[in-house]
């Protein structure tokens, strides 16, 4: 029951984030304001507007015109969903302070995050603001996880903040080469900053598995526009939604076990 609750809450948080972002690329004021159909300009009823719901009632469709509403806001809600209910059942533990901390961290770095990518996917560009925040957001529950265990943690090479610092530093001079050498052709700048926020979230451990995970689901993406032609080998394929589904893909498989070995192992070495 717990789980089908949060993945609610995650599917109305994913509907807002949308309209943020939305909201934010048109450049109107995202806070005041009711929804309304962007064909008709029909205001849009709160029953008409439940998460996935309105959208399987509706059959896909604005109530009073029959335009065809967007697959991106099921989708959204969906997706947000999945993570909303998977970060919980991995990370929550109502016993630990810890566990309460880091669980609320994530779904608040992966909120901003969903906003970044919708944004990068239709613009090609990161809005800097939200950038600042998610930095600021992740450092700020780096510093609480490690106080949280002993204040020496904060400035420890074993604490999580050092690490994540060594993480942002490492994923930011690796993509701004990358925009560098490629005058920003196959990176952009606002991706090295993208980049440093997932090296600081999983620190030096996690940086190197995070990102190849990020390449691989982007290539394999890619791969699937080429062949059913939706692409040409020279389109501008945004990359920052890769680099979100990659931290989140991370952040769920080191909590399942499956690359405890694999993200500890020689990195740690290095530096221990
Ligand atoms: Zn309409």
């Amino acid at each position: 029951m717990g789980i089908l609750f949060f993945f609610f809450l995650g599917s109305i948080v994913g509907s807002f984030l949308n309209v943020v972002a939305l909201r934010l690329e048109a450049g109107t004021d995202f806070v005041r304001g009711r929804s309304a159909c962007p064909e008709c300009h029909a205001l849009i009823a709160w029953y008409d507007n439940i998460p996935l719901f309105s959208f399987l009632i509706l059959r896909g469709k604005c109530r009073s015109c029959r335009v065809a509403i967007p697959w991106r806001y099921p989708l959204v809600e969906f997706g947000t969903g999945i993570v909303y209910a998977g970060t919980v059942s991995l990370f929550f533990n109502p016993i630990e302070t810890s566990a309460w901390i880091e669980t609320v961290w994530l779904l608040g770095l992966f909120s901003f995050l969903i906003v970044i990518a919708l944004y990068d996917a239709r613009t090609l560009e990161i809005p800097v603001a939200l950038l600042y925040i998610g930095a600021l957001w992740a450092l700020g529950a780096l510093l609480m996880l490690d106080w949280n265990l002993s204040t020496d943690m904060m400035w420890s090479m074993d604490g999580r903040t050092v690490s994540g610092l060594l993480g942002a530093a490492g994923a930011w001079i690796f993509f701004a080469a990358l925009s560098f050498f490629s005058r920003e052709t196959w990176m952009g700048w606002g991706d090295s900053w993208l980049a440093a926020i997932i090296g600081l979230s999983v620190g030096i451990q996690g940086v190197f598995f995070a990102l190849t995970l990020a390449f691989g689901i982007g290539a394999l993406f890619s791969c699937v526009l080429l062949l059913r032609k939706k692409v040409v080998m020279t389109t501008q394929v945004p990359f920052g939604p890769f680099l979100v589904i990659g931290l989140i893909a991370y952040f769920f498989l080191s909590q399942l076990d499956i690359i405890q070995y694999g993200r500890s192992a020689w990195i740690v070495n290095l530096f221990s």
